[in-house]
């Protein structure tokens, strides 16, 4: 019930500029986005990758509706692989984009050329590409631009989304050798028509998944906080004999970090999501969503006068 009010808060621009404009809103923020600007995103990974992880970086930004806009989210890209290639962060560091801020609510031609242009410059800078999945009514649009994204960048990176009832099926699709999928619950409010709802049938459908791609010939990323997700993870790598470079977890930069430190800590590899940029809000509020332990932390920042 809280997870959808806050969902649908998600999307109302009321809420936002309430929440955007609150005394201590920005502390909430500093937990979960490592900054505004590119310097502060390279700041962030660089910390991460001495401590020993990987990182995929995340420019925020979504449901773009001009092209211009999309174009400046593709040049940030652009401007910050060049940056990271550079400073030496390659190929430890990644990036993640959601299609849907390069202009795919509008124009799919535009999106797909978009992202074209950010996997040519992520293949220049020795590091790869993974495309964000986001609502399912987006899903077969952003399928089919990673098949031609992956014609020429085999590398480039799904998502799939273990509350949706197709994902099994998706994900022996996509289970093939070279192959990267990243398989998560999925942060979005779906019908239950295409997802299932309750917590336990959303695990469960996470363990199908996790043993079809772990079982598969792909490079599975396994991005969860899940304490249990994360025990039969280890419990599948053991199992079919997966060592770090033959998959990863993952998990999102301000959670669970002692996890993170362990995980890499017994030799596995470990990414985490760095998002930064100043259109924080949607992703605020799904991180709240997910926990209302948060929800309590950001109500407290919300109405404090200190
Ligand atoms: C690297 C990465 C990339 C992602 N990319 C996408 C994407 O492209 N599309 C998409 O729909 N979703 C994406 N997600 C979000 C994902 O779908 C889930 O919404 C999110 O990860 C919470 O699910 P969970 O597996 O951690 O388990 P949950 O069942 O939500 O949580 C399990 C436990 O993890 C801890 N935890 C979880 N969330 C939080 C939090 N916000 N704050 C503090 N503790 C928490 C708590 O201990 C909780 O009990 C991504 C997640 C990660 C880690």
């Amino acid at each position: 019930m809280l997870r959808s009010v806050i969902l649908a808060a998600s999307r109302s621009s009321q809420v936002e500029r309430l929440v955007a404009t609150a005394p201590y809103t920005r502390d909430v923020v500093r937990r979960f986005v490592a900054g505004a600007a590119t310097d502060d995103a390279l700041r962030a990974t660089r910390k991460l990758v001495d401590d020993g992880l990987a990182v995929t970086l995340d420019h925020l930004g979504e449901d773009t509706v001009r092209p211009e806009q999309a174009t400046a989210t593709r040049d940030e890209y652009l401007k910050l692989l060049k940056m990271l290639a550079a400073a030496g962060l390659t190929p430890a560091a990644e990036v993640s984009v959601k299609l849907s801020a390069l202009g795919q609510m509008f124009d799919e031609q535009l999106a797909y050329d978009n992202a074209r242009a950010i996997c040519a410059a992520a293949d220049a800078a020795g590091t790869t590409v993974t495309l964000d999945m986001e609502d399912h009514t987006t899903m077969d649009s952003t399928l089919e631009v990673l098949s031609r994204l992956r014609k020429d960048f085999p590398s480039t990176g799904a998502v799939l989304q273990a509350y949706l009832r197709r994902t099994e099926s998706d994900c022996r699709e996509l289970s093939s050798a070279g192959s990267r999928v990243r398989l998560c619950k999925g942060a979005y409010k779906e019908p239950e028509s295409v997802a299932y709802q309750s917590a336990r049938e959303v695990d469960k459908s996470y363990v199908r998944c996790m043993n079809i791609l772990m079982s598969g010939d792909g490079y599975p990323m396994l991005a969860t906080h899940d304490p249990r997700m994360i025990a039969i993870g280890e419990d599948r790598a053991r199992w079919f004999d997966r060592g770090p470079e033959r998959f990863e977890f993952q998990m999102l930069y301000g959670i669970r970090p002692e996890e993170q430190a362990r995980l890499a800590g017994e030799g596995y590899t470990v990414r985490t999501y760095v998002p930064y940029g100043d259109e924080w809000y949607g992703y605020l509020m799904r991180r709240l969503a997910e926990r209302p332990a948060n929800m309590v932390f950001f109500g407290r920042a919300l109405i404090s006068k200190k």
